[in-house]
C-alpha cells in the first residue's frame, strides 16, 4: 500500500513553526516512499477561521517548498469565500473535497449511524445549560465534564440536538505510537464529546477520523498535544471497524527556558520569521533538528540530504528545543553554502538589487550575514543612494572633510593595490593632520553612505574607481 500521508491546519490565519515542523516530517515521508502527501483544511471551528487563511496557508507551504500532491482544488476555495488571485494550485484533487466545512454530509452519515447503532445519543444541552453545570461542578471542586444528562432520556430528532458518543464505563484503551509505543490510557479524564454539533459542523474528534479514513492515510503525525483525545480516536476506529493508521505524536516544541513556545519567546510563525530575513532552507533544516537527528550528526544540510537521510526510526519522543539563536547560526551558514548566482538571485528577488559581484566580495558579504536583513543593511548604500547619514560627521569640521575627499581623488587610481590604498589612507591623515579613524569614517559617509557597510577597502575594489570617485561627487554635491 502506498503511504499516504496529510497535513491538516486549522485555518486562524498564521502557520506555526510547530505545524510546520510536522507538515515536513509528513512531507518527507511521503516523499521518501513516493507516496502522497495531502493537505486537508480543517475549519470546522468556525469561530477560529480567519478569511483567506486557506490561501495563505497554502503559499506559506509553497515558500517552504512543501508542496502537497493532493489538496483543495480552486473551486472549494472559491466555495468557502477564499480569495484565489495568483494562487497556481498544481496538485491532484480528486479525493476532494478537502476542505472539512465542504465534507459535512460525511460527517452527518458516520455520526448517524453510531446513533443507530447505540454507540451515541442525542443531546439537547444548550450553551448555557452546559456553562451552567460547569459552574455548579467548579464550584463543588469537581471536575469540569458533560454529566451524561442527555445519555438516559429520549431526545426528540425534531429539536435541534448535537450527538456525543458515549464512552463506556471504566472506559480504557491500549493504543499504540510508532515513536512512544503502547500507550494505556485507563478511565482518562473524558467525558463523552460531541461528534456533530447541532448547526451541523463535527467536532474534531469525528472530522479527523472519518477523513483520515476516507483519504486512506497511512501515517497520522501531529503534535503531541493531541495525545490526551487520542483514544476517542482510537475508540471511534474500533466502533467503526477500520483499519487504523500508524500514529506518530511528534514531540513539543519549548522554548529556550524548557517552557512551552509561546509569544514572549519571539518569531515562531512562518511569516515572522520570513519577516526577520530567514531563509526557508534554513528554516527547515532548523526545524528539522527538533525531534530528528541525522545519522552522521550534521547540523546543517539543504533539504535535499534531510530527505535522504530521513526516517520515521530517527524521530525521537523527547521534547526539542526551538533556539533563536541557532536558527540564526544556520541561517548564516545557508547563506555560506549559496553558489554566487544563488546569493545574487536572492538578492535581486529579495532586495530587489541586479548585481554582478565577484567571488571574493559575495564572500565577504556572506561573512557579515545572518539574516535577509542583514543583507539589506549592507547594500542600503545600493538599496537607497540618496541616503547619507550627514550626522554620523558632525564631530568633524566640514572643511577638513571637504579637504579629505579632494585630496582622496586626487590620490587614488584603478590600480592601486588594498595594501597601497590603506598607504594612502594613511597618507591623507598625516598630511592634513586628522586622525586615520576619521579619514576611514568621512570615506565610508562618503562612499557608502552610512557607518554600517560592508568592508571599504574590498567595496572600493570591487566597485572601481571610477564608481568610487562619482559616489564621492555625489556626496559633495549633497554636503557643500
Ligand atoms: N487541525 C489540527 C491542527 O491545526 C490538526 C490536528 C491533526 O493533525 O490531527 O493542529
Amino acid at each position: 500500500m502506498s503511504v499516504r500521508t496529510r497535513f491538516a491546519p486549522s485555518p486562524t490565519g498564521y502557520l506555526h513553526i510547530g505545524s510546520v515542523r510536522t507538515a515536513l516530517y509528513a512531507w518527507a515521508l511521503a516523499k521518501k516512499n513516493n507516496g502522497s502527501f495531502i493537505l486537508r483544511i480543517e475549519d470546522t471551528d468556525r469561530e477560529r477561521y480567519v478569511p483567506n487563511s486557506i490561501k495563505f496557508i497554502i503559499q506559506e507551504l509553497n515558500w517552504l517548498g512543501l508542496q502537497p500532491t493532493e489538496g483543495p482544488s480552486k473551486s472549494e476555495l472559491i466555495q468557502v469565500g477564499e480569495d484565489i488571485e495568483g494562487l497556481s494550485l498544481e496538485w491532484s484533487s480528486h479525493g476532494g473535497p478537502y476542505i472539512q466545512s465542504l465534507r459535512k454530509d460525511f460527517y452527518k452519515r458516520y455520526a448517524e449511524e453510531l446513533l443507530q447503532a447505540g454507540f451515541a445519543y442525542r443531546c439537547e444541552c444548550t450553551p448555557e445549560m452546559l456553562e451552567k453545570e460547569r459552574r455548579e461542578q467548579i464550584l463543588a471542586g469537581k471536575r469540569p465534564g458533560y454529566s451524561g444528562r442527555c445519555r438516559y432520556i429520549n431526545v426528540s430528532p425534531e429539536k435541534p440536538y448535537a450527538i456525543r458518543l458515549k464512552l463506556p464505563q471504566n472506559f480504557s484503551v491500549t493504543a499504540n505510537d510508532e515513536i512512544r509505543g503502547k500507550l494505556k490510557f485507563e478511565n482518562p479524564p473524558l467525558s463523552d464529546p460531541v461528534l456533530l454539533k447541532s448547526d451541523g459542523f463535527p467536532t474534531y474528534h469525528l472530522a479527523v477520523v472519518v477523513d483520515d479514513h476516507l483519504m486512506k492515510i497511512t501515517h497520522v503525525l501531529r503534535g503531541e498535544e493531541w495525545i490526551s483525545t487520542f483514544p476517542i480516536h482510537w475508540y471511534l476506529y474500533d466502533l467503526f471497524g477500520w483499519e487504523k493508521p500508524k500514529f506518530l505524536h511528534l514531540p513539543v516544541i519549548l522554548g529556550e527556558d524548557g517552557k512551552k513556545l509561546s509569544k514572549r519567546h519571539g518569531a515562531q510563525t512562518t511569516a515572522e520569521l520570513r519577516e526577520e530575513g530567514f531563509l526557508p532552507s534554513a528554516i527547515i533544516n532548523a526545524l528539522a533538528l527538533i525531534g530528528w537527528t541525522h545519522s552522521s550528526g550534521l547540523e546543517i544540510f539543504s533539504v535535499d540530504e534531510f530527505l535522504r537521510d530521513f526516517s520515521l526510526e530517527k524521530v525521537h519522543s523527547a521534547s526539542g528545543m526551538f533556539s533563536p539563536i541557532k536558527l540564526k547560526r544556520i541561517n548564516h551558514e545557508h547563506f555560506k553554502l549559496m553558489r554566487v548566482d544563488e546569493f545574487l538571485a536572492l538578492i535581486q528577488k529579495n532586495l530587489g538589487l541586479s548585481l554582478r559581484l565577484s567571488e571574493s566580495y559575495v564572500n565577504v558579504l556572506k561573512e557579515r550575514t545572518h539574516t535577509l536583513k542583514d543583507l539589506s543593511q549592507l547594500l542600503c548604500f545600493l538599496i537607497f543612494p540618496n541616503e547619507y547619514d550627514f550626522q554620523a560627521l558632525e564631530d568633524i569640521d566640514k572643511q577638513l572633510i571637504i579637504s579629505t575627499l579632494e585630496l582622496f581623488k586626487k590620490t587614488v587610481n584603478e590600480n592601486l593595490s588594498r595594501d597601497e590604498l590603506q598607504a594612502q589612507i594613511s597618507a591623507i591623515s598625516d598630511s592634513i593632520n586628522l586622525p586615520k579613524k576619521h579619514v576611514f569614517k568621512i570615506l565610508r559617509v562618503a562612499i557608502l553612505r552610512r557607518m554600517e557597510t560592508p568592508p571599504l577597502i574590498d567595496t572600493i575594489q570591487e566597485f572601481g574607481f571610477n564608481w568610487t570617485i562619482d559616489q564621492i561627487n555625489r556626496f559633495l554635491s549633497e554636503f557643500r
